[in-house]
């Protein structure tokens, strides 16, 4: 083994120290996003655990100091076959979005045992290399099956290069399962180039993919409305979009607009803290009467929207007195003071196709007829 073998390992176990650094901070910004963090973990300890097996332990050996060449083997052995296993499960919980399930979890054990068994063999560096390689194809088979679900843009380009880097290194590590099985395990200068490089390729298209998932947190947050969990205006866009076309040739729209009646006074008489408990039982009265596919925002203050969507369209004006009805009758849950409201609604119709901006107008003016009209009832406007 050559000098330049072992600074270049001694370089990837830098490298995955600075790679643990940044995967911890892109898991700190994009809360929320599992299976970041432990991937730096289970990389670090891979690569440490590599370099000892690969580098230190031969390098004692060649050096005739063989009482400590098992157990830093073994040690290397364990870590890496530890990193492995936490690198299996930071992939699942990566790409499932979830936690791992306990027999998931039993992955690490079980591969940590691998290194165990070496290491009862007798046969140091054979053993764990064999233990090693064995772990390294079962991390792969793991990444390999899980990828194939990030189908979709832009996650796909990352999710590819990752494959084929993968598929790789499988080949690579079965030859070298084998050699180890064969008791020919030893530092291979010609392809730990070519491993290098693919873990490299590996780490950089698992931080891409790691960014993507955390834009896509913050574009759904930037959607939501904090205080009620329900969409914001913005959202409410954006789930209508790739359906609005269809919809809107078939006259399948409705809009309800609502308004909470003379809700300053609340305000003013509770404060502001009971207002927004106020707001968010309004909102969850609203949900309780609207179906799966009603998309519901809101859009200001006190003020919400409910598109209604399909065939049931043309009941919207039956929805929004049942709403109505719901938020008169609606009592706050106590210690909160029995605060009353009520709510005035403009529900707007079509019969033709018409634009969503179009019907929210109109859906507003039948709100504002509603408020002269005296509040607390519902106006309808068809177009
Ligand atoms: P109207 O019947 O004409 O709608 O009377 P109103 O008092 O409801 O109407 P206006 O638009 O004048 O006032 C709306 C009030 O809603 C103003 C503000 O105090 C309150 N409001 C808006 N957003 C929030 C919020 O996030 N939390 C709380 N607590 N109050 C809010
Ligand atoms: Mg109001
Ligand atoms: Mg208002």
């Amino acid at each position: 083994m050559t000098t330049d073998f072992y600074n270049l390992l001694l370089a990837d176990c830098a490298l995955a120290f600075i790679l643990l650094g940044l995967f911890w901070y892109v898991s700190r910004v994009s809360r929320g996003v599992r299976g970041i963090a432990s991937w730096g973990v289970g990389h670090f300890f891979y690569s440490l655990g590599a370099a000892m097996l690969d580098g230190t332990a031969q390098q004692l050996e060649r050096a005739g100091a063989t009482a400590a060449t098992a157990p830093v083997a073994a040690a290397g052995g364990m870590f890496a076959c530890g990193g492995l296993a936490v690198l299996a499960g930071s992939v699942i919980k990566f790409v499932q979005q979830r936690e791992q399930t306990r027999s998931e979890w039993l992955l690490v054990p079980a591969l940590a045992a691998l290194s165990l068994l070496a290491w009862l063999a007798g046969d140091a560096i054979d053993g764990q290399g064999a233990a090693m390689s064995l772990a390294e194809l079962v991390l792969l088979g793991v990444m390999l099956w899980q990828l194939r679900h990030l189908d979709v843009p832009p996650l796909r380009v990352p999710a590819r290069l990752m494959v084929i880097g993968a598929a790789v290194l499988a080949w690579l590590y079965a030859r070298d399962l084998l050699q180890a099985l064969t008791g020919q395990y030893g530092p291979n200068d010609a392809w730990v180039n070519v491993d290098l490089s693919l873990w490299y390729l590996i780490n950089f298209c698992m931080l891409m993919l790691a960014s993507f998932r955390a834009a896509e947190s913050l574009r759904q947050t930037a959607m939501l409305d904090p205080l009620t969990g329900t969409l914001n205006r913005r959202g409410l866009f954006a789930r209508l979009d790739p359906d609005l076309e269809r919809l809107t040739r078939e006259a399948h729209l409705a809009v309800i607009a609502l308004d909470l009646d003379r809700f300053k006074r609340v305000n003013d008489r509770y404060g502001h803290e009971i207002g927004d408990l106020v707001l968010q039982k309004t909102s969850d009265t609203i949900r309780g009467q609207t179906r799966e596919y009603d998309v519901f925002a809101r859009t200001g203050g006190e003020e919400f929207v409910i598109v209604v969507t399909g065939p049931d369209a043309r009941n919207a004006q039956q929805l929004a007195e049942r709403i109505r009805i719901a938020l008169a009758t609606m009592r706050m849950d106590p210690p909160a003071p029995p605060v009353r409201v009520t709510a005035s609604l403009g529900v707007s119709l079509c019969n033709r196709p018409m634009s969503l901006s179009m019907l929210m107008r109109a859906a507003d003016e039948a709100l504002y007829t509603a408020k002269r009209a005296g509040r607390d009832c519902v106006v309808t406007h068809t177009l």
